[in-house]
Formats: structure tokens, sequence, C-alpha cells
């Protein structure tokens, strides 16, 4: 039985493959392959529904059904039968449809007569395009073989559709990959831009679905998974064996690669007629829809292995590696699913927008974008199936929105938000060089944050007076190896270099929680955020902080160096942390290396306990800075992380902004210098709050100098003090609408 049918699928493919390569049009071959379908099913009706906009299914062409029903007959996402299939990706099969749940009957169509109903889903890469019915009289359920049968048809229009094949006249018969779509995402960072697409891992199309002789398909899928399979092991020889996740990954590659199921299960697809990339693909089709389905983060990420595999087995196959001649375009707005932050150090300042399918708003990619000010969407679903290479897109990182081939309407609306952004930034242009001082009178010292060498540029640009906050962990992070001494020295004195005299305050190594390198083994935590992180690892491993800050004061080379500590809950951790710094210029001096010419040692305030810590402390460090971020996710204990949560607390909420206010009294009268430099600070009407409760130095992205001093500017921070108190006094919980307001009116 099922020899009778493995043939009859092969024919039924061989025929296609004669409609296909006839020079018909579209409709003609949605026509033929219909009639085709019905004659070698031996059954009465075979019709082809496809999408004419998201939520709206059509009748495109049909043997047996009322023939004027054609593009006439149309049904939304999920009702009736087909709507059904259509919207669950799942499988129709019944001997009774009229009295099957969710029927609808078409009185257009004249298909009250049949009984029997089997309706398979059009997928592409998870993708639904449409769906394919069959229908009899006879009231019977269709065989497993029949069912395999038409979803190999099914997968043989998707890649026909994807190739063009169907294009006619009507919405439902117009290319794919035409249409306007717009993706809602989180933002990265913010920023717009308008450009082509450049997508970091080409799709393979496969041009050939079907093939007539399986004997040598099947040589040619062993050959390309043999090859696969040296590769992933050549892989997991390299591999940094520090890197759990990496390894984790790879060991599911290798998983899969071995897999006698996938194998058996794209040999029978060979043997129904199918390619071997045909064979691939659909089953790398049915992982994607599982995946869809799949709620268990752990199977989703392994079925988003099974994916990228099946690419790389693609690529094998079909010789298409990542190189497919395609040429960048001038403006590339780079698409991936993910992308590692070395990766996208690599393309650099060149590209003008990121959109990931995935990724996240902290990470490493998110960070690496913020540095070079490249607006980045996050979590744009479905852009890698939509995108194709060279398309126009544009990108707005405020709101999160991804415009892919955009309309008229569109793209005249979003250049003039453009030309508005760009108007601003002239104004900021001409405060450049202007102190940052308020309506009366007081100077508010601006600093920027950077992480990279590439940030250096900003500084004079920005019209920032120093690096308040240097991220060290980055240059971590972009590698796969620990960085050595000599290299990190050589590093931070060239940022010292490009500063121009302007000062620099290096961050040491700021990692776990969510940074997690690469090369380090890090516990498994069930809270890394309240982990161990950043100077309790430094002080439990002291080797990497010993020789960064030797690093550093080799870099400085008798030049100012200023250094602070990240994430310290008491004055203990400080204490040891500042004795490691006297031991490291202790080492310098003897090795006779110049040491610096002055230095200032600080810590980071990020938790609600060192606000509250004994004076000492706040006499004995040279400064304090705020990591507004952390301080902030443990002042309201909502992580910053979680979308659910994050933005659910106002940094102008009252209670937030009396602790504050707390510290910079106790700085004041402690006589301890005080910086903020969380990401609040880059926002105007947080920073004109923090300068007005007594806060008179803000570190900021680059980018933020320019829209922060413009309303500094033009505050008068002792009337906005006072609105804030009689908001206070009011009993508001943020008093974040009167500033509004305030500042308003001084525009
Ligand atoms: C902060 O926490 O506010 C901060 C500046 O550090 P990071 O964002 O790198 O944790
Ligand atoms: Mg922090």
């Amino acid at each position: 039985m099922i020899e009778h049918f493995q043939t009859d699928s092969r024919q039924m493919l061989a025929r296609l493959r004669g409609v296909m390569a006839e020079d018909s049009a579209g409709q003609a071959r949605l026509d033929q392959i219909t009639h085709l379908i019905a004659a070698e099913m031996f059954t009465e009706v075979c019709s082809i529904y496809l999408f004419r906009d998201d939520d709206t299914l059509e009748l495109c062409a049909t043997q047996g059904l009322n023939a004027d029903a054609v593009h006439q007959t149309r049904m939304r996402l999920g009702e009736g039968l087909v709507g059904r299939v259509a919207k669950t990706s799942r499988i129709v099969n019944t001997d009774d449809a009229p009295s099957t749940r969710g029927f609808r009957y078409m009185p257009e169509t004249g298909e009250e007569a049949y009984t029997s109903f089997l309706g398979v889903p059009i997928q592409r890469l998870g993708e639904t395009l449409g769906v394919i019915v069959v229908q009899s009289k006879q009231s019977r359920k269709y065989s497993e073989e029949e069912i395999y049968a038409i979803e190999v048809v099914a997968m043989v229009i998707a890649e026909m559709a994807e190739l063009g094949a169907f294009v006619g006249e009507g919405a439902a018969m117009s290319a794919r990959h035409q249409h306007p779509v717009m993706f809602h995402g989180g933002t990265g960072q913010e920023g717009a831009a308008e450009g082509h697409v450049w997508l970091h891992e080409p799709r393979v199309v496969v041009t050939n679905p079907i093939a007539d002789d399986p004997q040598r398909e099947r040589e040619r899928l062993h050959e390309s998974v043999e090859t696969l399979r040296v590769g992933v092991d050549r892989m997991l020889d390299t591999a940094a064996s520090g890197d759990k996740e990496q390894l984790e990954v790879l060991e599911a590659y290798r998983m899969f690669a071995n897999s006698k199921g996938w194998m058996r299960r794209m040999e029978e697809d060979i043997t129904r007629g199918l390619s071997a990339e045909a064979a691939v693909e659909k089953e790398q089709s049915t992982a994607r829809t599982r995946m869809s389905q799949a709620t268990d983060p752990y199977l989703r990420e392994r079925l988003h292995d099974l994916d990228d595999l099946s690419n790389r087995l693609l690529r094998i196959l079909t010789g298409q590696g990542a190189e497919t001649g395609a040429e960048m375009p001038s403006d590339p707005v780079l698409i991936a699913r993910n992308i590692g932050p070395a990766e996208l150090l690599d393309y650099g300042r060149k590209l003008k927008g990121i959109v990931l399918e995935e990724g996240s708003v902290g990470s490493h990619a998110a960070i690496v974008a913020r540095a070079l000010a490249i607006p980045l969407v996050v979590h744009a679903e479905r852009i890698t199936t939509e995108a194709l290479n060279g398309d126009y897109i544009l990108v707005d990182g405020e709101q999160g929105a991804v415009h892919l081939r955009p309309d008229e309407n569109v793209v005249t609306a979003f250049r003039d938000k453009m030309a508005m952004q760009a108007k601003a930034q002239e104004r900021y242009a001409s405060i450049r060089d202007k102190p940052a001082e308020t309506l009366d009178g007081i100077h508010i010292n601006m600093h920027m944050n950077a992480g990279l060498m590439a940030d250096l540029p900003s500084l004079d640009g920005s019209g920032a007076e120093a690096v308040g906050l240097f991220r060290t962990e980055l240059q971590f992070l972009i590698r796969n190896y620990m960085p050595k001494r000599a290299e990190l020295s050589k590093l931070y004195a060239r940022v010292m270099d490009a500063a121009h005299g302007k000062p620099v305050t290096f961050r040491t190594l700021d990692i776990g929680s969510d940074k997690v390198l690469p090369y380090m083994k890090s516990a498994e935590e069930p809270n890394p955020a309240l982990g161990w992180r950043a100077v309790r690892i430094a002080l439990d491993r002291p080797g990497v902080m010993r020789m960064q800050l030797q690093a550093l004061v080799r870099a400085a080379a008798g030049r100012p160096l200023s250094v602070m500590f990240p994430f310290v809950a008491q004055q203990e951790e400080f204490f040891a942390a500042r004795a490691e710094m006297d031991k490291a210029l202790e080492r310098e001096r003897i090795l006779g290396h110049p040491l610096p010419e002055t230095l200032r040692v600080g810590a980071m305030l990020e938790t609600p306990s060192l606000a509250y810590a004994p004076d000492t402390f706040y006499r004995s460090v040279d400064f304090l800075s705020i990591g507004g971020n952390d301080l902030k996710q443990f002042f309201f204990a909502a992580d910053r992380e979680n979308e659910l949560v994050r933005r659910r607390y106002d940094t102008l909420n009252v209670s937030f902004l009396s602790f504050l206010e707390n510290i910079v009294t106790r700085c004041t009268s402690l006589g301890t210098p005080l910086s903020f430099c969380g990401e609040d600070a880059g926002r105007p009407v947080e920073a004109a709050c923090l300068a007005a409760i007594g806060m008179r130095t803000l570190s900021m992205r680059p980018a933020s100098v320019g829209p922060v001093k413009s309303v500094l500017r033009r505050t008068d921070l002792e009337e906005l003090r006072s609105v804030i108190h009689d908001a206070r006094e009011n009993g508001l919980q943020s008093v974040r609408p009167v500033v509004v307001e305030y500042l308003r009116g001084k525009l």
C-alpha cells in the first residue's frame, strides 16, 4: 500500500514539475495544479486558497467547485474549515464536513454535495501562505499516505509561490514580499533610520523542489549531512570550554546532525519525489511551526538550533554560502534573528539601522548598537521571513516600529519626522560650545558614557566635558578569550589619548547578571541580577581585577587616572577593592613604571544599602556615581530587563526622587563629589529633575548631551524645585505631569 502511494506521489510531483515547466500564466498554473491533484487522488474536488491580506483567504483555483466562485469566495482567518486550517496551521481531515465544528456553508461554491474534507496548510518556513483542500462525495477519511502526498504538494506550491510562480491579477495572486509590512518591536536604541535591507544570513532559495532521481538526491543528502557533521565536530573541538551556552547549542547541533529520525523523515520526503533541498526545508518548516507553538523556552531554543542547522545544511546542498554575490547597499539596515557583539562591531558604523527578530534591550548587541548610536529595534517578529535583501525599510527606534516596503504616506510622515529630528540636531549643534547653564545660573557638568574606542570621537562632537563612565566590560564581551594586560593597557591608553586631556572615569569590569563572558565559567544562579556579579566577582577572584588595575595604571603613564568600582553594596567591598588599587600602584612603582599624576578612586552607588552607608564611607571615596539603572531596579524591586515590569515605575516617582535627594544631601554635607550615570541622566525631563534636586554632574550617551543641555538652558532650577515640592505636598505619585507642563511653558 505504502509502496503504491509512494509511486503515486512521485508521479504526481513529476507531473507537477511538468506544469511548472510550462510557460503559462499564474492563474493557468494554479488551475492545472488543482486539476492534476484531483485526478491523481481520485477525488472530485481540489481547491487552492491563498491569503489576499493578513486575515482573509481567497479561493484562487478549483477543480470541482463552482468556477464562478474563484476569486469571489473569501473567508476570514479562523472562519470555516479552511480558515481553521490557516489559523491553526493544522490539518483538518473529516469524513463528515458539514457536522464538523466550524464548518461554514458557502452556497456560491456548490460544496454541499461533498462530505469528505481534507485541508492542509500551504506553508513555507513556518509561514502559512494558504490552504489546499481536497473533497469528495464519498464519505471517507483520507489516509496517512494521502495526507502526506498533499503535504508534499503543499510544500512544493509554497516553494513555487516564493519564486513568484502564481503571480496574477488580484491581491491574493500578487507577488509575495512586495506588500508593505509593519512590525512592532521593542526599542533597543532610539533614532530613526532609512535604508535598504541587508540580511545577516541570506535566505537560501530552493529552485528545484521536485527531483526525478531519488537515489541521486539521497546521495546528495548523505554527502551534505556528512559535511555538516564534520563541521559541527570541528566547531565543538575549537569551542571555548567555558561557554556553556555555546556548547549547549553545538551539542544540540550534533544531536540533530546524528538524529536518525530527522534523516529518515528527509529520506522519506525524497522517496516521495522531493529534492534533497526541499526535503530539508520541509522538515525545517515543520520545526518552525512547532517552534511558534512551543511554550517551553528550552524546547524553543532547541527548535531554533534545528532551524540553524537546517540553514547550514541548505547552504551546503545549494552551494549558496553566506556569500550570495549580493552587494551591500550603501545605506544598509541589518536584519538578523540575533547577532553577537563582535559581528555587529565588524559591520560598524556603516549600518544605518538594525532590526532583530529576537534580541533584547540588555543584550550585548544592544549595548554595541547603543555605543555606535545605530537605531535598533528588537523583537520584530517574522522580520527575517518577510524581508528580502534590498527591500526599502524605515526604522523608528523610538517607537520600536519598522516599516518594510512602506507606501508613500508612511514615507512622507517618516521623512517629516526625520527632518524635525535633523532640525533639533542643528539646534543642539549650535549650543555645543555653550555651557549647560540654567536660567538661574547653575552650571551642570555634562559628561558622556562610553565603552568602545568607537565612542571617543563623540566626546568633542557632543560637547561633553568628560567621559563620566567608561564601561570596560565591552572589551571583554566582544572577544572570545580573556584579553591580555598589555592589550588592555594599550587600549586604555588610546582611550585617554583620544580624550585629548578631558577626564575619563574607567569603571572596572562589571560582569555577571546579564553580562556573561563566554570564556569565564559562570555559576548557575536562580537570580543573577541579585547574584555573583561586578565587584563581588572581582573580590572573590581578584586575578582579573588586578590585571585590569595594573593595565589602567600603566595606560595612564603619568597622566591623571580616575577609576570606579561597580555595584558596591557595603563599605568593606570598597575598602577591599581600593586596597587592590594600592597594591597595583605599589607593583608598578617597584617595576619602575610611572605612577598616575593624580588618582581618583570612586564607587558606584547602585544598591539602596550604600545610600545608608556610614559617613566614613562617604569620606573615604574620592567620588560617588549613581548607577540609576541598577539603583532603580533594586529600589522598586522591578527587573530592568523584564518587559512586564521595567516601565512600571517612573523615575520621577516621588519616593525615588526623595531617595535620590537624600543621597545628594548626604554627599553635600560630607563633601563627597557625586554624579549620576544611569540612562535617566540622558532623558531631558528626568535630567532637569535630577538637576533640580541638586545633582550637578550628569553622564549620558553622547547623543543625549544636546537635548539635555538644551532643556537645562531653558530651566530655572529654583522654580522647578518648587514645582516638584508642590507636587509632593499635593500627594502626587509622580512629579512627571507637572514637570512636563512646567517645561512646556519654557519652550
Ligand atoms: C547603571 O546601573 O545605571 C549603570 C550605569 O551601569 P550599567 O547600566 O552598566 O549596569
Ligand atoms: Mg549598573
